[in-house]
């Protein structure tokens, strides 16, 4: 049915894929850094092809009502205006009926015109039962039951739609998470009727070992599934896999995260703090890491777009290049920036009538509302604020972020967060924009002055908003956890909370940290920003040179391709 899936030998598997801004097929970073993967993958013609869910009703749409609490409504979105129905179809067992599935085909067209297909499983087929017809609605909703089939046709289904589609040349599946981590129970089976024989043995555990790559993303414990065995053998049916403990060690559940890892010759944390903190937690295996990055000509904002494409003309195609981007001259830099804060702040005081300035201050924090990620740090002694706001430079905050419908803790930061902001005005104007999405994660990481991220360490994998706010020219001002670790250069890219070196395991102290926050706004920042325009403006300059030409994921794929890949 297309002409290259017999020269396709990579195949990359995640349940959440920002494909398209319009298309909430995701959730959030996760999400994002799948589908710059697959963008940098079409731009580097990585012979690649996608597989995910087509999440018909989407993660999910975010409202605030008037008492500021967070409600949710499912996202309504017309998928034919995207996609194509190959018209191929396969099934999977769910205790024991047959679940058919469809597939839709979205094109990621490269730079230089390779396309990475991403196919769209889908169960919405009349004769599927009602339940099982809505298998494939809602990214992470529903129970255990609920995700534990969703695995099942993103893990299962996937290997059999690959073969349905004519994809046989595929020797590397690269897990991207444990979501799809039952895709190897699939290529097991394979391998052993491949043979045929009736049984497994270790060398088609070999066989498939050699072929999975898993990337882990989180070491924070929810992120990663984990299934009660009468669960997995009410719906995958029993299977004497679970006897063997090559494959199924080590708890008396089935953890996604140890079935990727004990079927996985390649394993890989998302930054090198990343790597050294799996290793700690999974100490029985060899973790590498490769540090995350963002697709750069996703998040360059057209302004800055316009100036690169004048002073660098390659740089979409070589991303390193973005290094020269100290021979740009210091005005241009500071007015691109200011026509993207412009836009920013435009569009939110027309949306929100929110009375933001363009002459004040002003600080972004963005990111799914997650209790580790502490949004409310910056308020933890709101007096200080107001006194650094009246006495030392004006500032003004916007918020922005989704909680999971279930995380009622997260729901009430949100609400903690908006009415604090009000209390503070006027000394310091805060908004918080709800559903944030890629459109809005645009708009912020390339209007804003500075990029805040406040995480509890070592509970950031890596951070990729930091990164695109990098390539706009936005300094970060941030924990040392994730990325920024390797991110930071102190009053060159950007500046730290905290002290370095924060050891692994170590609980971290919120008052010391926001007292640091604190200090690096009154005694660095915002007076370099309102009295010393130049050096706020090299600082700029470095976050793109350093930090824009290395946090892509165009460097990013070229490791995948060299460590785990080829
Ligand atoms: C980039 C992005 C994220 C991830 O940002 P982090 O800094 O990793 O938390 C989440 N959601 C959206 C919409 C994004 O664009």
């Amino acid at each position: 049915m297309n002409s290259n899936n017999l020269d396709r030998s990579v195949s990359y598997f995640s349940m959440e894929i920002a494909i398209h801004p319009e298309m909430p097929t995701y959730a959030g970073g996760l999400g994002i850094l799948a589908g710059d993967t697959i963008r940098s993958a079409a731009d580097l013609q990585v012979p690649m092809v996608a597989i995910t869910l087509l999440h018909r009703e989407g993660y999910f749409y975010q409202t605030l009502d008037a008492t500021d609490w967070q409600t949710e409504e499912p996202v309504h979105w017309v998928g034919k205006n995207f996609l194509t129905d190959t018209g191929v179809r396969t099934h999977v067992s769910i205790e024991n009926r047959s679940v058919k599935l469809r597939a839709w085909k979205y094109d990621v067209v490269g730079e230089g015109g390779f396309v990475v297909q991403v196919f769209l499983l889908d169960t919405d087929l009349p004769e599927n039962s009602d339940w099982d017809r809505k298998l494939t609605n809602r990214l992470y909703g529903g129970d255990e039951h609920y995700r534990f089939c969703q695995e099942v046709v993103l893990g299962i289904g996937g290997i059999r739609m690959l073969r349905a589609l004519g994809y046989d040349a595929i020797h590397k599946f690269h897990m991207n998470e444990g979501h799809s981590a039952l895709l190897t129970l699939e290529l097991l089976d394979e391998q052993a009727t491949s043979s045929g024989r009736p049984t497994l043995t270790l060398e088609d555990i070999e066989a498939v070992h050699a072929k999975c790559v898993f990337t882990t993303h989180t070491p924070v414990p929810a992120g990663h599934d984990q299934f009660p065995l009468d669960l997995v053998n009410r719906v995958l049916g029993r299977r004497d896999v679970y006897e063997m403990k090559e494959v199924f060690c080590c708890e008396d559940k089935l953890n996604m995260t140890f079935l990727a890892m004990n079927m996985s010759h390649y394993i890989n944390g998302v930054a090198k703090r990343h790597g050294e903190v799996s290793r700690h937690m999974f100490a029985r295996y060899k973790i590498d890491s490769i540090t995350n990055g963002v697709h750069a000509a996703t998040w360059v904002s057209q302004e800055f777009a316009e100036l690169f494409d004048r002073y660098i003309p390659d740089w979409k195609q070589d991303n390193f290049s973005l290094r020269y981007a100290l021979s740009i001259s210091k005005n241009e830099v500071a007015h691109a920036h200011q026509k993207s804060k412009r836009r920013l702040l435009k569009s939110v005081n027309q949306n929100m009538n929110a009375g933001l300035d363009s002459n004040v201050f002003t600080i972004g924090f963005a990111r799914r509302v997650a209790m580790y990620k502490r949004a409310d740090l910056i308020f933890n002694d709101v007096e200080q604020l107001r006194r650094i706001s009246r006495d030392i430079g004006r500032i003004q905050i916007i918020f922005s972020g989704k909680a999971h419908p279930k995380d009622i803790d997260g729901k009430k930061m949100i609400q903690q967060i908006i009415r604090t902001g009000r209390s503070l005005a006027p000394d310091v104007t805060v908004a918080f924009l709800p559903n944030y999405d890629m459109e809005l994660a645009q708009l912020l990481t390339a209007g804003v002055d500075l990029w805040l991220n406040t995480p509890e360490p070592p509970q950031e994998a890596s951070g990729t908003s930091g990164m695109k706010a990098a390539l706009n020219g936005i300094p970060s001002l941030s924990i040392l956890d994730g990325w920024w670790i390797e991110g930071c250069i102190e009053n060159i890219t950007g500046w730290a909370i905290g002290s370095d070196g924060v050891s692994i395991g170590q609980s971290n102290n919120h008052q010391t940290d926001a007292d640091s926050l604190y200090a690096k706004l009154e005694q660095s920042i915002i007076p370099t920003f309102y009295n010393d325009q130049d050096c706020y403006v090299e600082i700029m300059r470095h976050a793109i040179a350093l930090n824009g030409s290395f946090f892509n994921t165009q460097r990013m794929i070229q490791q995948y391709v060299l460590k785990a890949y080829f």
